[in-house]
């Protein structure tokens, strides 16, 4: 691959350095404005700019154009047209104008609107959002201009996850430079949330991806046994990498580039076959879309390398599974970070103010923050001693911890020292120490100058979760706003704040082990939230407070949140419906004949044994254990299938949902248990499924 890395980065992007190149110097400086969010795009620059994209899309190859959105799957979508357009005496000229950039009207009828948009009103439009780059992508031979957009309905509700997103940015913004301006910063225009989002992933030899339907269909395994061997050896963490992995991890940046999105860090996970990768930071909006392009590139070049890439929460039982770290932060457009908490943090105005404000929110909106990463996939993996725990808390370190006591008291007057490291080896060395260590049991630590929100799940698109935190976030500032905007002495003002949440929110902060057994009762006594499941978490959306709080900053209604929480239901029930009919299809055609067929050759056995004379109670008493669990397994199919039926009829959303949950995945545990425990006992050689051993060892 090349090593030329920077002239590989960006290649097939349209970004602000080719823009500056192919379009003429007013076009530019008034896309600018709107970059900036001045001015809307008059159609007259639209038009020179969608001119200057189809010449250099189509120099790099490209012969189709697609608007490229976020339904409420999580998932893109995208529709391709071709930018021919026929002349009349039956040749083609290629053609894309303004419009085309800028909107779009895909079909909307397809795709879930949680009541939105009634069926007969098929009409949707999606817009070009000009603050993430358009990039040409080369799938195969087909090489297409994917322009970045919004999804809404005819009404103009949003259908997608990138509308509220950016609305959730403008409402950070203005709240956040309403504090600045109090505090008294004059040229502060904007303020911008960012965003590095860490992706895990397992990667899976597609030979035995292949035989196994789970991993087809619902991305993670239904049956297993546990192997031998698991993580106990804790040797994959950060181990060397091995050349097969390797060589994907080079082609994956490589395409990454080409496309701007800023790959930096990869290394192994603390699963064996697990795996992370990590861009540099940008804006909360940009890191979303390249977020979705990772998850596509890791799974497109996994496959040219004989791999599949899981992308699910949690693909195999006993072993971790996979989450992303959403790192979060707020920088002016004058490029200052405001969680910075410079050498003295507790003389630092403006990062005792966001900082704080942080911590009241997260203690305030701390269910609608778990709220906001659940699904089916992270019910795995959430409290599961591997991943934080159901119960929101922050995590500040020990110089914040020391400030924010010292907050509650009265005024802060020292930060405590991070100091030098000696290593006691006169070639290493002397490290400067971090103010902060590390803790990574915290859902939402402190690190440094971002907070990192560590529950969300890994096939989540990053944008729910951040637009929430952005939106709780802006609602804080715009009470600590109205504060210090209606007083003569802003010192005073802003100390009485501080106080007010040191003293209001420090059970909120929590800088110990996550996931010892002692904290779920310390954040009972404390009385926060412990949600333990996605539905209930889901039940708690529709709140007369979250209504309020969405309403308020324009980032949703109370029509749009009550669809979105319907849809995630939905959504919810409909992949606990795949997998329960994923392991039926397996127990019934696979597992169940496979035992047939071992129980048969026993009893073969047995009989073949006893006519030679010998007893054979061995045999005898290893048959009756197989019959027994064939039983077992025979029932508990059985009982899958009903509770299945169940679910599927009953109605509402929310209480479809509930029956998933209560009465179809402990039916699919029962089932699984009696399967993995034959496989424990059954013939290998009889065995239809790849082992957890073959694949999480074998690459
Ligand atoms: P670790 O795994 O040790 O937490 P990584 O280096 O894997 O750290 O990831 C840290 C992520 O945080 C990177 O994506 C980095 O770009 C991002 N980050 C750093 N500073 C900021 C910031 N100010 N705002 C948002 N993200 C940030
Ligand atoms: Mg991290």
């Amino acid at each position: 691959m090349s090593s030329d890395v920077t002239g590989v980065f960006g290649r097939n992007a349209f970004n602000e350095a080719t823009m500056r190149e192919c379009l003429p110097k007013n076009v530019f400086k008034s896309l600018k404005k709107t970059l900036d969010g001045e001015q809307p795009l008059d159609p007259a620059t639209a038009d020179v700019i969608a001119n200057a994209m189809k010449d250099w899309a189509i120099a790099k190859g490209a012969t189709h154009f697609c608007h490229w959105f976020q339904p409420m799957t999580g998932l893109t979508a995208e529709k391709h047209d071709a930018f021919i357009s026929p002349t009349r005496d039956g040749r083609t000229i290629l053609e894309f104008s303004g419009k085309e950039l800028t909107q779009g009207e895909p079909d909307a009828s397809s795709f879930p609107s949680g009541g939105l948009r009634a069926t007969f009103e098929a009409r949707g439009y999606t817009a070009w959002d000009c603050t993430s780059p358009v990039f040409v992508k080369e799938d195969g031979k087909n090489i297409t201009l994917y322009i970045p957009s919004a999804f809404c309905s005819y009404m103009g509700e949003a259908l997608d996850k990138k509308t509220p997103l950016l609305r959730s940015m403008d409402a950070l913004s203005r709240q956040a430079v309403r504090v600045l301006r109090a505090l008294g910063n004059t040229t502060v225009k904007r303020v911008i949330a960012t965003m590095g989002p860490e992706q895990e992933y397992f990667l899976v030899d597609q030979s035995f991806c292949a035989k196994r339907l789970d991993l087809v269909l619902a991305g993670r395994t239904l049956f297993g046994a546990k192997p031998p061997r698991g993580q106990e050896l804790e040797d994959h963490y950060f181990g060397s990498l091995h050349e097969r992995v390797a060589s994907f991890m080079n082609e994956v940046n490589n395409e990454l580039w080409k496309l701007g999105v800023t790959a930096k860090t990869q290394h192994n996970e603390v699963a064996p076959a697990q795996y992370e990768l990590a861009p540099v930071f940008s804006t909360v909006n940009v890191a979303a879309d390249h977020n979705q392009l990772t998850m596509d590139t890791l799974q497109k070049v996994a496959r040219r390398h004989g791999f599949v890439c899981l992308l699910h929460e949690k693909p195999f039982a006993g072993v971790n599974g996979s989450g992303k770290h959403n790192n979060w932060s707020m920088a002016t457009d004058e490029g200052v970070n405001l969680l910075d908490p410079g050498d003295t943090p507790h003389d630092n105005m403006v990062f005792l103010v966001m900082l704080c404000a942080v911590v009241r929110a997260v203690d305030k909106y701390a269910t609608l923050l778990r709220a906001s990463v659940a699904n089916a996939g992270n019910d795995h993996r959430l409290g599961a001693n591997e991943a934080p725990p159901a119960i929101v808390s922050v995590f500040l370190g020990e110089q914040l911890a020391d400030i924010f006591e010292q907050l509650a008291k009265g005024v802060a007057m020292s930060s405590k020292r991070g100091g030098t490291l000696k290593l006691g080896v006169s070639t290493l060395p002397h490290l400067p120490k971090d103010c902060t260590d590390r803790n990574r049991t915290s859902p939402f630590a402190f690190t440094g100058n971002k907070f990192e929100f560590r529950m969300v799940g890994s096939s989540q698109s990053i944008s729910g979760p951040a637009f929430v935190l952005n939106t709780m976030v802006a609602d804080v500032l715009s009470e600590i706003a109205d504060e210090l905007e209606k007083t003569g002495d802003v010192t005073a003002a802003v100390q009485k704040v501080l106080q007010d949440i040191a003293v209001r929110h420090a059970r909120i902060v929590f800088n110990g082990d996550n996931y010892c057994e002692e904290w779920t009762a310390e954040a009972a006594r404390r009385g926060l939230p412990n949600i333990r499941s996605c539905v209930e978490a889901l039940k708690t959306i529709p709140s007369q407070e979250n209504f309020a709080l969405f309403a308020k900053h324009g980032v949703l209604s109370e029509h749009e949140l009550r669809a979105r929480t319907e849809i995630l239901f939905e959504v919810y029930s409909r992949q606990i419906n795949v997998e329960a009919l994923a392991m039926l299809s397996m127990a019934r055609r696979q597992i169940l004949p496979a035992c047939c067929e071992y129980s048969a050759r026993l009893a073969q056995a047995v009989a073949a044994v006893s006519a030679a004379g010998v007893a054979a109670d061995t045999h005898k008493a290893m048959l009756q254990r197989v019959c027994d669990l064939i039983a077992a397994l025979q029932s508990r199919i059985e009982a899958l299938d009903e509770a299945r039926i169940r679910a599927g009829e009953t109605t509402g959303h929310e209480q479809q949902a509930q029956s998933y949950r209560d009465d179809v995945t402990p039916a699919m545990q029962a089932l699984r248990a009696a399967a993995d425990e034959l496989e424990t006992i059954v013939d290998a050689r009889l065995w239809p499924l790849p082992t957890y051993a073959e694949m999480l060892f074998m690459r």
